[in-house]
């Protein structure tokens, strides 16, 4: 994608780093989603904390999706995008007083409660308020989602969910519980996920939660399955979107349902992630006995996730010429930390101080963990629209 010279010659006037994003690719992934659920009656959530970057979450917006938010201010966002707030969920661990106001106060369509204790909070504030709450239960189905162990969180050993020895006395306490209605439940089991018999083991444990729910008298209107959904690191020209037929086809087969209950998606990811790439100069290179090093204007404060989870990222030098002399580099940031590394050994034609270096399939969790950790400057953009 970027080995041709006309990209080189656009992108060379810039100033670096910056964080380019194709919104046509943008459009066409959220197109080929959008048909896959409607197909099939499915709801789609975006995850706004895999990118909230404006433009992005128009284009989300108005193409018909849902948000998903893990904030009282990624509701804010939301409402502030022009997402319809019975489209808005909002999930958590730890969510504030003031957060649950924020989300009463706007009417979401649903809490997705992680604890006895943030139901009871929920249903004390929304009384106070004069609202009324729709919460979904988060269960830890116990499915292991084969991704990193950062990024998994289905496992009893996480820190999310309900406990499901607890599952029995939530059901309780909300029957006592005033100001909040019980809607659904809500599962999600990890991120980047490629497997797809992952989530065919969660729609066996969904399908089992559900009829636990519904022979103690409880109707589940809402099966929130979450997200999850991976893209190709390795390939982004070979995959550039995701396959959403197929992801959406297992729980079509597999989610046990009748008629009047809906199912709900909550993707990030897999909507934004091959859109994003972020884009650097070579400022140094340097070779000792061992390695060879390419120092890059880019670093983890633009891009945490190698540093954070030993994330893969492909890097490409840009404008290269065919039939190049490789070597290979280790690619660094010029942060103050070791772990300040975007990759080891990679195989890149010989390369020069001033060169460009593309850092591909960097959409999602990518600008929206930046820092300004050694001072650093804002993230700057460059969009193709
Ligand atoms: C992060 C998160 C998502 C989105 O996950 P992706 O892997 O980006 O699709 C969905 N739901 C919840 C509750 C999350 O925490």
């Amino acid at each position: 994608m970027f080995e041709n010279n006309d990209v080189l010659n656009r992108f060379s006037a810039q100033e670096t780093p910056f964080y380019y994003y194709d919104l046509n690719l943008l459009r066409q992934t959220l197109h080929e989603a959008k048909v896959a659920a409607d197909k099939r009656g499915f709801h789609v959530h975006y995850a706004l904390k895999a990118n909230f970057n404006s433009r992005i979450l128009e284009i989300i917006q108005s193409m018909g999706f849902g948000a998903d938010c893990v904030s009282g201010n990624e509701v804010q966002r939301s409402i502030d995008t022009g997402f319809a707030a019975d489209k808005i969920t909002f999930a958590g661990v730890g969510k504030s007083d003031k957060e649950i106001i924020t989300a009463l106060k706007h009417r979401i369509f649903a809490f997705n409660v992680e604890s006895i204790q943030e139901l009871e909070v929920i249903n004390e504030l929304a009384g106070k308020h004069g609202e009324r709450a729709n919460v979904s239960l988060r269960i830890n189905p116990n499915v292991d989602a084969n991704t990193h162990h950062y990024i998994t969180t289905g496992l009893d050993e996480n820190k999310f969910g309900v406990p499901n020895s607890e599952l029995e006395k939530a059901a309780a306490v909300i029957k006592t519980c005033a100001h909040i209605d019980l809607v659904g439940l809500h599962f999600h089991v990890g991120s980047q996920i490629t497997d797809l018999n992952v989530f065919k083991s969660l729609c066996v444990k969904v399908n089992e939660w559900k009829n636990w729910f519904e022979e103690r008298g409880t109707y589940i209107r809402i099966i929130n399955v979450g997200g999850g959904l991976g893209v190709d690191y390795n390939n982004p020209d070979g995959n550039p979107i995701a396959d959403f037929e197929a992801y959406f086809d297992i729980f079509d087969k597999f989610l046990e349902r009748n008629a009047q209950q809906e199912v709900h998606f909550e993707l990030g990811r897999a909507l934004v992630a091959q859109c994003g790439t972020l884009v650097s100069r070579v400022l140094y290179t340097k070779s000792g006995a061992k390695k060879n090093f390419l120092i890059l204007d880019a670093g983890m404060t633009e891009l945490m996730r190698p540093a954070l989870y030993q994330a893969y990222h492909k890097i490409e030098r840009i404008g290269d010429p065919v039939g190049e002399v490789v070597l290979n580099y280790d690619v660094v940031g010029p942060i103050c930390e070791s772990s300040d590394s975007f990759g080891k050994e990679v195989s890149l034609p010989v390369s020069k101080r001033g060169d460009l270096i593309a850092i591909r399939t960097a959409g999602a969790y990518g600008e929206v963990m930046a820092s300004n950790y050694n001072l650093r400057n804002e993230i700057r953009y460059l969009y193709a629209d």
